[in-house]
């Protein structure tokens, strides 16, 4: 079928008028033959079976059943009438009841004429009786298609209300399967669908919208469902292929002496087998030409510090300067002690640049960094003012991604005329199901392994009613010389009840843990960033025992010390946010603990986020769970890529076929990048398609 066609305004499909089609475009967002087409059954009624009167249960199973109605009767009831019908079959009699249209069925039901009806039955004064039922008479069922299962297409109050009801749409349906003879071109090469023994795709449409056996329709929806990802597959990697042909980089050939002896002398443990795995990729990117521009995933204390501060060798070893950002000041702090104490005696030159930093000691930096005399600088966003130049940067290392935006990033390299590699580094784990459709166009790694002798965080849900337990095993690890967080929620930092909350919770807290044995330290929004600054700094050079925050210490920040983490009202976080408040414990060499504490009354949803929390300390897991019970739209940082209207695929159910998808758009593209080989015609001529129309793929930002 010539693509053209299918591009036809739905307006001109007999059975659709201007009315209709403006409904089936503002609710469905259908507006040609194609968004028909694409518009897939939700799921499917076995219409195999008919069964007979006297075989009917009490379930709320839904049957069809063929029979003659014999008898129509009004009835009066307490408000306004209804309708019932008696229709009986060779076993027994039923009633058909309606509410709704009454007048046009009284002239429009034929009496002793053969019907087929189907619906849910109700056991209702020792009759069985169905209300509303979908019918049709037997001489037209059996002329129409033969279809085992009947598709439920999606469906909103406003398609019902106008008429267009499931019935409607399968109709309209068949119309557009008359007017194009359901010839649909071919989108897959020979190859592909033989190997992997795909239906082809007029058949794969024919049966998913009119299916003729289960069998059948199961092919269907796996051939329409790699369809769907492949394309989506292919497009992201060219995406991919194309900037790097385009964009340039600085190519770091050279492993040099610096990275070498650090290696050797100044690595303070044994690199787990992901850090190891993790820095061969990263180099792998760094000599080839073009630029970096690689996601790292770890979860909390997974040891992406040691990865960075790799990564910025290579760039030294190969005459380039290097810069690391993060989103706060604390965190900004403590990277530049950490990295400082790292690189010791490895005579690397290295800086420290955030707002706090006085202005007669930013010029020396500035200076040092023209002349290329200072070699790593760290820092908040005072890395991205004009004054800030480089000699020649190399390497721009983003810690904590989702505090900054693309447009800020980009400012980083916009100062050179090649950009610097580009290492983004993340602590929110985005399920690699995700991952793959998100960010196929950025290369990923994963560190997906603590370093070794970690113990295990211990988490617990504990009810209010046990808050003065909690207060005692506090005191008791407080004697140990341990620290504690005890963080509220304040999901907006303005909203006057959190801080209500947050205060009182702090008044109770101090009046249990009262002066001088014990010293609070606090920190919420609403402080000035000094403030905040100090107390914090009070809490990590031990001087306070316990920490009353909101979510502000969410990222990053590192008290080994610290080894409780206290979550108030932990119903009312998401799962993501819950997991990375746990990560800030669990960092020292003792034994941490995670306590949720919330009130008695609890949604499903938010028991299972609790149980997932006591359940598992892994990040991915987590973020596959979150994943599942808030859908992709909500998981952090891809609320702005739009992304992810599948119109058939599932992106975590058929997390298999995404990944067959991707290994196969990769491998084609490995031999033949311009889609130019005779056998993948077909295949490019679908993408430019898909390009040119932006079809079902128009999600792609
Ligand atoms: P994150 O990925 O959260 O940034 P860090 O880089 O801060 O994690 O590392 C967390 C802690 O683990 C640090 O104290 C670091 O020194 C330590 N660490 C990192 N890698 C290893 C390793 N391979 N073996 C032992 N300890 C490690
Ligand atoms: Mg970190």
């Amino acid at each position: 079928m010539n693509a053209n066609v299918l591009q036809t305004p739905i307006v001109y499909l007999k059975g659709v008028g201007p009315n209709r089609a403006e409904t089936l475009q503002s609710e469905l967002g259908i507006q040609t033959y194609q968004d028909l087409l694409n518009l897939f059954p939700n799921r499917y009624l076995d219409k195999t079976k008919y069964y007979k009167i006297a075989q009917l249960q009490r379930s709320n199973a839904e049957v069809q059943i063929v029979g003659k109605i014999t008898n129509i009767k009004t009835i009066e009831q307490k408000k306004g009438k209804r309708l019932v019908a008696t229709f009986v079959d060779d076993t027994g009699k039923m009633d058909l009841v309606w509410f709704r249209g009454q007048k046009w069925l009284r002239e429009n039901l034929k009496i002793n004429v053969p019907y087929v009806i189907f619906g849910k039955c109700n056991w209702y004064n020792g009759i069985f009786s169905m209300p509303h039922p979908e019918m049709e008479l037997l001489s037209e069922h059996e002329k129409g298609l033969k279809i085992a299962m009947q598709p439920i297409y999606p469906s909103t109050e406003k398609l019902s209300a106008k008429g267009i009801t499931n019935r409607a749409i399968n109709k309209l349906m068949q119309q557009l399967f008359m007017d194009t003879k359901g010839k649909f071109s071919e989108t897959f090469s020979t190859s592909i669908l033989t190997e992997l023994k795909l239906l082809p795709k007029a058949e794969a449409m024919f049966n998913i919208h009119f299916p003729k056996n289960l069998d059948l329709l199961a092919m269907a929806q796996f051939r329409l469902k790699f369809e769907e990802l492949f394309y989506i597959q292919l497009q992201l990697l060219r995406k991919n292929m194309l900037r790097k042909q385009k964009i340039k980089g600085y190519c770091f050939d050279k492993v040099g002496t610096l990275f070498n002896k650090f290696y050797k002398h100044h690595l303070p443990f044994e690199l787990t087998n992901a850090q190891k795995r993790v820095i061969k990729e990263i180099r792998a990117d760094l000599g080839s030409n073009a630029q970096m521009n690689r996601l790292l995933q770890g979860d909390v204390g997974s040891g992406k510090t040691i990865v960075a501060v790799m990564t910025m060798l290579l760039a030294i070893d190969n005459g380039y300067q290097a810069c690391l950002m993060a989103p706060t000041e604390i965190l900004a702090n403590q990277h530049y002690n950490g990295i400082k104490e790292l690189l010791e005696g490895t005579g690397v030159s290295c800086a420290l640049l955030t707002g706090s930093i006085k202005k007669s000691a930013r010029r020396p930096i500035h200076e040092q960094l023209e002349s290329g005399e200072l070699q790593i600088l760290i820092g908040t966003h005072a890395l991205l003012e004009d004054k800030v130049q480089y000699q020649n940067l190399g390497l721009a290392i983003v810690d904590e991604q989702h505090r900054f935006g693309v447009a800020q990033r980009s400012k980083l390299w916009h100062k050179n005329e090649i950009p610097p590699h580009i290492l983004v580094m993340t602590a929110t784990p985005i399920p690699r199901t995700l991952a793959m459709s998100l960010y196929g166009d950025l290369d990923i790694s994963v560190i997906d392994e603590l370093p070794p002798g970690r113990k295990a965080i211990k988490t617990v849900h504990r009810y209010d009613a046990n808050r003065l337990k909690v207060f005692r095993f506090i005191r008791d690890e407080i004697k140990k010389g341990r620290q504690i967080y005890i963080v509220y929620p304040l999901i907006q930092e303005s909203e006057a009840m959190d801080y209500k909350d947050l205060m009182d919770g702090y008044e109770s807290i101090a009046r249990d843990f009262p002066l001088p044995e014990y010293q609070i330290s606090i920190v919420h929004g609403q402080m000035k960033p000094a403030d905040k600054d100090y107390e914090m700094a009070r809490f990590v050079r031990g001087e306070t025992q316990i920490m009353v925050a909101t979510t502000v210490i969410e990222v990053g920040v590192n008290v080994p010390n610290a080894s409780v983490m206290i979550i108030e009202s932990a119903e009312r976080f998401g799962l993501s946010q819950l997991h990375q408040l746990r990560g800030r414990v669990g960092r020292g060499a003792d034994q941490s603990f995670c306590i949720l504490m919330t009130g008695h009354k609890l949604s499903a949803e938010a028991k299972t986020r609790l149980e997932t929390m006591v359940r598992t300390n892994d990040g991915f897991e987590i973020a596959e769970v979150d994943l599942r019970l808030r859908g992709p739209g909500d998981i952090m940082g891809t609320q702005q890529s739009g992304v992810l209207h599948l119109k058939i695929a599932d992106i975590i159910k058929d997390n298999d076929i995404l990944k067959t998808a991707r290994y196969y758009a990769m491998q084609m593209l490995k031999i033949d990048p311009a889609l130019e080989k005779p056998d993948n015609l077909l295949i490019r001529h679908a993408y430019s398609q898909l390009v040119k129309y932006k079809n079902i793929w128009n999600y792609i930002s």
